[in-house]
């Protein structure tokens, strides 16, 4: 079997008042993310993942933000048109690992739904999406609650899944 392997980094600053959506599901929060899409750093590290395993550039080089197309556009369209790309291309999504970090507020309550979605818009089984939590103990800029960072480790298969 032939496989493929990318990692995937993305930050995004936290606000007042602002929606904030996380692995495709809509987090509870009193900040939310500054972003020209709606923000979902950890569909977009994913998609940053699946692309870099196929060297096909990132969602930046994919979605430019200077595309009024994009503004306040649903990340799980962006991760649909990435996982077409992927699938165009022979592969699918093995498995994903995603790892987030955030002060708050707590992402337990929310985990499962973020992998239920994510491996929906995947077409995979949930079994296959890990989404972990974290926050940094109040230190740097994601303890004092500026933003979020999110890292994405995807293995790619070829072959239909
Ligand atoms: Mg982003």
């Amino acid at each position: 079997m032939n496989f493929r392997i990318g990692n995937g980094y993305d930050v995004h600053a936290l606000a007042p008042g602002l929606p904030m959506w996380l692995g495709g599901v809509s987090i509870p929060s009193e900040t939310g993310f500054v972003a020209h899409s709606d923000g979902d750093v950890a569909i977009h590290a994913l998609c940053d993942a699946m692309l870099g395993a196929l060297a096909l550039g990132d969602i930046g080089h994919l979605f430019p933000d200077s595309d009024p197309a994009f503004k306040g556009i649903d990340s799980k369209i962006l991760l649909s048109k990435v996982n077409a790309l992927v699938r165009e291309k022979g592969y699918a999504v093995g498995n994903a690992d995603i790892t987030i970090a955030l002060q708050r507020p707590k992402l337990a309550p929310y985990i499962q739904a973020m992998r239920e979605t994510l491996a929906g818009v995947l077409g995979v089984d949930a079994g296959r999406i890990s989404v972990k939590a974290t926050t940094t103990e109040k230190l740097g800029f994601v303890g004092r609650g500026e933003g979020c960072e999110v890292w994405a480790t995807v293995l790619l298969e070829c072959g239909e899944k």
